[in-house]
């Protein structure tokens, strides 16, 4: 029986991949260079397709690694050369945070308990040049002063808990003087991110944008480039291949350094463009709708409650459930018909269940899902 992935990721393939499948195919997209023509056209469709998506303007480029976990240590290489700073509430957010400890930055951090979030209210707004001294800000999270790079995850995978996009794009513009980096991967295209601020973002294919695995995206602005260039040559180690120069100066005739994921690089442009004819105000009313549906169905159903108790900080796109029963039970029992959901993330594998709310799955797939759970 074939299933329904409500997993985190991988997911549920985009319900347009496999005729996108069939097309690579007959366009021996496997097999075509990566000098020719024709991948540069392919190139240069997916970067229009996912500026249109995401609005984002030309003073960013759209480059392509192997995952999100490698973007995390080139956005640290390159834009960092002493402090880098993070906000921690989960596995994926504390990764971003051990890399710069990996790569010997004096990274700081904020933690939330799992389950919490952040939001732009909590933040100090004294910025470097102020006159204000920190004692001054009370018990306000306060952004170090020499810290270069801010560090969010608008979406944290492990727990379930978003930063919503207005709140990123007000903490940036209070700090204007830092480089801004946001992990989109289990939230793009769903956060609206105001490009003409945030300085970078990232995300990787196989979440919410429902296609294999084997593909990051980042999003990066002349900003970021700069500062590349300055460490560079200053003589700190920013990378070989994939550093962001490297990257750049490819991407400018829509090429990359190396023989990149071609085939993925064409799905996602096919992708792109299927959402952007539904439209992106669409895919997340619709997201929004099944996430209503989602969190009612955990607030009412007996066995089972949101792990996130902050309505607002509650992920549209992967709801963490506690339950009562253990959760391998439920897995097990939902996919007897047909569909599948994701584990607790770590610890809490036994008493949560993850379920991913990306645009490849229906409302009536999710109706499914709910009634299933019951
Ligand atoms: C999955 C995930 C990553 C890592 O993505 P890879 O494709 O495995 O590198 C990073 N951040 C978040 C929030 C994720 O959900």
């Amino acid at each position: 029986m074939s299933l329904t992935f409500f997993t985190p990721g991988p997911a549920e393939l985009y319900p347009t991949v496999a005729n996108h499948i069939q097309s690579a195919l007959a366009e021996q997209i496997g097999s075509i260079s990566h000098r020719s023509a024709q991948f540069r056209r392919i190139y240069q469709h997916t970067d229009e397709q996912l500026r249109a998506l995401l609005n984002v303007p030309s003073t960013h480029a759209i480059l392509f690694t192997g995952s999100a976990t490698e973007i995390w240590e080139r956005m640290l290489q390159n834009c960092v050369e002493f402090e880098s700073f993070h906000c921690v509430n989960g596995s994926f957010s504390r990764k971003f945070y051990d890399t710069a400890v990996d790569l010997k930055k004096f990274a700081h951090l904020v933690e939330k308990p799992l389950g919490q979030g952040f939001d732009y209210e909590e933040f100090s707004k004294v910025t470097e040049g102020s006159p204000k001294k920190a004692e001054e800000t009370g018990d306000k999270i306060r952004i170090p002063e020499y810290a270069e790079l801010v560090c969010l995850t608008a979406n944290e995978t492990s727990t379930g808990v978003q930063m919503r996009g207005v709140d990123i794009n007000k903490l940036k513009r209070s700090h204007r003087s830092k480089l801004f980096c946001v992990d989109m991967v289990s939230s793009a295209p769903y956060h609206s991110l105001d490009f003409e601020e945030v300085d970078s973002a990232f995300f990787s294919v196989q979440k919410s944008f429902g296609l294999p695995a084997g593909l990051g995206v980042w999003i990066v602005n002349e900003k970021c480039l700069a500062r590349a260039e300055q460490l560079k040559k200053q003589e700190t180690v920013i990378g070989s291949y994939h550093s962001l120069p490297s990257l750049w100066k490819n991407y400018k005739n829509f090429e990359t350094p190396e023989t990149p994921n071609v085939w993925n690089i064409y799905l996602l442009g096919k992708v792109a463009e299927d959402m952007n004819r539904l439209g992106v105000d669409h895919i997340r009313k619709d997201t929004d709708a099944k996430a209503r549906k989602i969190y009612d169905f955990l607030e009412k159903a007996d066995g089972f409650e949101p792990f996130v108790k902050n309505t607002e900080h509650r992920s549209p796109t992967v709801a963490v459930a506690n339950t009562k029963e253990p959760a391998k039970e439920i897995i097990e029992r939902v996919k007897a018909q047909g569909m599948l959901i994701g584990s607790g993330y770590g610890k809490a594998k036994d008493n949560q269940l993850r379920i991913a709310n990306f645009p490849a799955v229906s409302m009536e797939q999710v109706e499914r899902l709910l009634d299933a759970l019951k």
